[in-house]
C-alpha cells in the first residue's frame, strides 16, 4: 500500500477513478460530451490540487460494448477489441480535455496503440502519478471477456490505490432500485460479501466486486455528477462503501 504522503489532506493518497462511457457521453445519447469532460476536468482538479494522486479508468459503453456487438458474425473476441478501441477514443478525448483545463495528464494504453498515447507501463505510470499527473488508462485489460469494471480493479491493485471511487447517476447502493421505488433505502456501509450476495446490486460487476473482496480493497460508489462529490469520496465521506 502507499504511504500517505506528507502533502495530502485526505486518508487515501492514490485512488482509481472508474468513470463509464455513459457518464462520458453527458446530455448525448453517445459519444463524448466535452462540456461535462471539462465540468469533471475541474472536480478531479479539486481532488490532485488536495495532494491525492488520480488514476482514471474509462469505459467505453457511449461507442460499444461487446457483448451487445457480438453475434450475426461478429465474434466475441472482435466485439471486445472494438469495446477496448471505444474506451481509447473516451481515454484520447478526456486527456485533451483535462490538459485544455490545466491539468498535468498522461493518457497510457492497455492495448497496441502507440501512435495515440504512451503504452501502459507500470514503472511509467507510477512515475508519472508521483510527479502529479492525473494518468488517464484506455483499453481495459488489453484482454476479452472482461469490463472495465474490473480492468479497473486490478489497474488500482497493480498501482498500489488505496481505493476505487466507481461514478454512477445514483449516490451509491439503495436496498432496491432507487428510480422504480421511491422507499428505496440507501446503504451507507455495506461488506463484500452482501454486496457480491444481493442481486439487486448492480452498479458494480461481481467479477470486480469479487476481486475486491479477495484483495480487501474498499470501493465507494458515489454520484459523479453532482459537484464535489469525487472529492469527498476522496475524503471518505459520501456515497455507498463496500469493504
Ligand atoms: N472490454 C474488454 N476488456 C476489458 C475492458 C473492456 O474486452 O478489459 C470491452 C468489453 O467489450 C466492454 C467494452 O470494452 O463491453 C467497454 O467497456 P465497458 O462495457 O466496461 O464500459 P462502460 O460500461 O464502463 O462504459
Amino acid at each position: 500500500m502507499q504511504k500517505q504522503s506528507a502533502t495530502s489532506n485526505t486518508p487515501y493518497t492514490r485512488v482509481l477513478l472508474k468513470l463509464s462511457g455513459e457518464q462520458l457521453s453527458g446530455k448525448f445519447e453517445s459519444g463524448i460530451d466535452a462540456e461535462f469532460g471539462a465540468w469533471l476536468a475541474a472536480e478531479v482538479k479539486k481532488v490532485v490540487d488536495n495532494g491525492t494522486q488520480v488514476v482514471i479508468m474509462v469505459g467505453g459503453g457511449n461507442y460499444a460494448r461487446g457483448a451487445q456487438l457480438a453475434g450475426h458474425g461478429i465474434r466475441r473476441v472482435t466485439a471486445d477489441q472494438i469495446g477496448m478501441l471505444a474506451t481509447m477514443m473516451n481515454a484520447m478525448a478526456l486527456t485533451d480535455i483535462f490538459e485544455s483545463c490545466g491539468i498535468r495528464t498522461r493518457c497510457l494504453t492497455q492495448i497496441f496503440a502507440e501512435q495515440v498515447a504512451e503504452p501502459f507501463v507500470h514503472r511509467l505510470a507510477n512515475n508519472h502519478l508521483k510527479k502529479g499527473r492525473v494518468v488517464i488508462v484506455g483499453g481495459g485489460s488489453g484482454r476479452p471477456y472482461m469490463t472495465t469494471d474490473t480492468a479497473a480493479l486490478v489497474l488500482a491493485l497493480e498501482l498500489d490505490c488505496q481505493v476505487v471511487l466507481k461514478a454512477t447517476k445514483v449516490d451509491g447502493v439503495y436496498d432496491r432500485d432507487p428510480v422504480k421505488f421511491k422507499d428505496a433505502r440507501h446503504i451507507k456501509a455495506i461488506s463484500f460479501q452482501d454486496a457480491v450476495a444481493n442481486d439487486n446490486i448492480k452498479v458494480m460487476d461481481k467479477a470486480a466486486l469479487g476481486m475486491a473482496m479477495e484483495h480487501n480493497l474498499p470501493i465507494i460508489i458515489f454520484n459523479g455528477t453532482q459537484a464535489d462529490n469525487i472529492l469527498r469520496a476522496t475524503e471518505g465521506t459520501g456515497g455507498t462503501t463496500i469493504s
